[in-house]
């Protein structure tokens, strides 16, 4: 059975070459073909099958993205070096030193798993990106492969699945985004959200009323009606659609706080025409075609987004009773949303884009550049998560140049982005011709200007480490403190040491305490206490990272000097991993909230054992708890649970709040709650038209008793009709 399996995959391999528009060399690939075959036979993968049906399947995928010979080559290849008696010479006089390039690069990165352990995760995220810039399909290879495992990874512990899922939502996917490939994002994101949250998954899967092949017909059906009635009127646009994925809704729904009713836009179809008289027209013949929904009509074209976006937006029913989003727009359009605002001078001008996959890799060279004098390895993971999130903003110099930052991003980043002079020298910013605050975040379509000073000895503040979103700015700011300010340094990270000391109630005699010191400069590797603390000072190192290990030190040392009891500190809070929940029977398991009703300390709770993440806790009246437990489906899944005597943690709660509108309602609101030292997580508004206004806050609590002051104290303030909590 084995061998037919093989067989069928090469042979769905070798046709989807021969049916490709790219001319393939299909001899090489055949050689490729055999040798991966005989250098694999014999192996098998986890789940039985034999191993060179990975490499044939990664190559298949390669082939779907219309990669080249020599990728296809590579990807066949891609394991007989790590894992079979081929070397990379070998592959080289084979094939050619390009593709052994190719397999080196992808084995380079395959050997260095990413662990849990921060440090370890960058240094390897680091060689993956530096394996990246040298040649970009190095990368697409590796996305391919991990498409493949990821599909494949029922075999795996449990364990190991959801570190791999981890590491593919955080690294791979936003990847595979970046490169702009969207298919193989989205697949990577639902294989992983599927692992890490099996039940939000289901859930959703289960609330979309068709099933993944008939998602796709229903969008193909969709976009054949559209062009079918455009085509009476002598109109043949461009139709494209979408279903979004289930990472998409997830997202949606639980980092936007919509209900899965609210999201209009699971499926979306695109039309593109040529000018603005035919977009109306489009609009009159689909709302004749389907039926709308009141008040969901958008009309960006005569009132453009500040980003200059400009489209039709209407959402329409099927007759399927199926909502959908239906945009439209022109050529000139569609470019401006797709590529931001530079696109639209360039389709102006009749300028052509630069080549995608070079603007691409320009983009992981600099990322690139900005690494290399980092030396805190926790920087780097927050600067691969921060620089590849999936949203950029785009933002003009006065010049017309346009500048990528991350959402996020300040006046202050855009300028050290331009050049670190600027950001030093920097004294001020304008955009769109106004000043405004050092801490003003910038958005798409802003034209910024920078204000500096060609006073001597100005540099920037402390403050703006604060205040800056990327790691390029928060680096080059630390250099400047570093080069500039070392009386300044050793003062700063004095007084920061001295602080943390004293907070966490390290004491002792002088001597003693010198001594101490001296013992933790020298694991920092400075030479003096000076040079620690001007270390400090300039944020080389981190007071957060070395406290803890510093306190574990000296606690051993107090124990084992046996000072005496009034100098000794108390003793950590305990760590709850748990989350402040007991279960039976069970020691150590892992626990979280179910998002459906959050539950905080004092509420009547039950958990539910999960295929995936351990033990999620619900509220024992909460919709998705069946109200008899001996009729559920799977009864021995439930299980008692009860909450600690003594809860640290803070737990979140949503609360919906119905008021009257008027001015300054939100701003009472969290003022209000600042005043109480209540966290606010999330807070979505919305106006119905009749002069009320309805709130979501979600706030973090540490109990119900907490929680019910939050809501005494808000429904004091003037407007305020009702405060309920809400569990969905
Ligand atoms: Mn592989």
């Amino acid at each position: 059975m084995k061998e037919a399996d093989k067989r069928t995959i090469i042979d769905e391999l070798r046709e989807r070459l021969a049916g490709s528009e790219k001319s393939y060399d299909l001899s090489a690939v055949d050689r490729a073909i055999e040798t991966a075959c005989r250098a694999h036979s014999g192996q098998c993968r986890a789940s039985g099958e034999e191993y060179v049906c990975h490499p044939l399947r990664v190559a298949g995928i390669l082939v779907e993205l219309g990669m080249d010979s020599e990728t296809i080559v590579a990807a066949l290849l891609h394991d007989v070096v790590e894992d079979t008696d081929w070397t990379l010479d070998g592959v080289s006089r084979q094939f050619g030193p390009d593709v052994a390039a190719l397999v080196d690069g992808v084995t380079k990165i395959g050997k260095l798993p990413f662990t849990t352990r921060e440090e370890q995760q960058a240094e390897n995220a680091r060689k993956l990106l530096l394996a990246m810039s040298q040649d970009i399909r190095v990368i697409i290879i590796k996305l391919a492969d991990r498409l493949h495992n990821m599909r494949t990874s029922e075999g795996w512990e449990e364990q190991k699945r959801r570190d791999k899922a981890k590491e593919t939502m955080d690294i791979y996917a936003p990847l595979a985004h970046r490169l702009g490939i969207r298919t193989v994002k989205e697949e990577l994101e639902d294989l992983s959200l599927r692992i890490l949250d099996p039940v939000a998954y289901q859930e959703i899967e289960e609330a979309l009323a068709l099933r993944e092949e008939e998602r796709a017909r229903f969008l193909e059906t969709i976009k054949s009606r559209v062009r079918g009635r455009l085509s009476d009127y002598q109109m043949e646009p461009y139709v494209e659609g979408r279903v979004k994925s289930i990472t998409g809704i997830y997202r949606k729904m639980y980092i936007h706080g919509k209900a899965f009713d609210e999201i209009y836009d699971v499926y979306a179809v695109r039309v593109i025409v040529d000018n603005v008289t035919d977009c109306y027209n489009v609009l009159g013949l689909i709302h004749d075609l389907f039926r709308p929904i009141p008040n969901r009509f958008k009309d960006y074209i005569s009132t453009p987004k500040a980003n200059m976006y400009q489209s039709l937006h209407t959402t329409v029913i099927s007759k399927e009773k199926i909502p959908f989003e239906v945009q439209i727009r022109t050529w000139e359009m569609h470019y401006t949303a797709e590529y931001g605002v530079a696109a639209h001078w360039k389709y102006k001008l009749g300028i052509q884009r630069r080549d995608k996959l070079e603007e691409r890799l320009a983009w992981v060279r600099q990322f690139i550049e900005n690494q290399k004098d980092v030396d805190d390895a926790e920087d780097i993971v927050r600067s691969i998560k921060t620089d590849l999130s999936p949203e950029d903003v785009f933002v003009l110099t006065p010049k017309g140049d346009v500048i990528s930052l991350p959402v996020g991003s300040t006046v202050i980043d855009f300028a050290y982005t331009i050049h670190s002079a600027v950001g030093n020298r920097m004294v001020g910013a304008k955009v769109d011709g106004r000043i405004v605050s050092l801490d003003y975040e910038v958005r798409t379509g802003e034209i910024v200007e920078v204000l500096t000073t060609a006073a001597p000895g100005h540099g920037p503040s402390r403050d703006w480490l604060n205040i800056v979103r990327t790691g390029e700015a928060r680096n080059k700011i630390r250099a400047w403190f570093k080069k500039e300010r070392r009386e300044e340094n050793v003062q700063q990270g004095r007084a920061e040491l001295e602080r943390e000391l004293a907070r966490n109630g390290i004491r002792l005699p002088d001597d003693q305490m010198g001594e101490f010191l001296l013992t933790q400069c020298k694991k920092q590797h400075c030479d003096t206490m000076e040079d620690f603390y001007a270390a400090i000072g300039y944020g080389g190192v981190l007071l957060s990272r070395i406290m803890p290990r510093l306190k574990e030190d000296y606690l051993r040392m107090v124990k084992a000097e046996d000072i005496p009891p009034e100098r000794l500190v108390t003793a950590p809070p305990r760590h709850h991993n748990n989350g402040g929940v007991i279960i039976d029977d069970m020691d150590n398991c892992l626990v979280k909230f179910a998002r459906c009703c959050n539950p905080v300390p004092g509420d009547d709770i039950i958990g539910f054992i999960t295929r995936g993440y351990g033990v999620s806790v619900h509220q024992r009246d909460c919709v998705n708890v069946p109200k008899d437990l001996a009729m559920a489906e799977e009864p021995e899944r439930w299980v008692r649970v009860s909450w600690e005597e003594e809860i640290r943690e803070e737990f979140k709660a949503t609360l919906h709040i119905d008021a009257a509108d008027r001015r300054a309602l939100l701003a009472d609101i969290t003022t209000q709650l600042a005043s109480m030292h209540v966290m606010i997580h999330a807070i979505n508004a919305r106006e119905p038209k009749d002069g009320s206004a309805v709130m979501l806050v979600t706030v973090g609590v540490n109990g119900l008793e907490h929680l019910h002051s939050v809501i005494t104290r808000l429904s004091r303030i003037d407007g305020v009709r009702r405060i309920e909590r809400r569990n969905q």
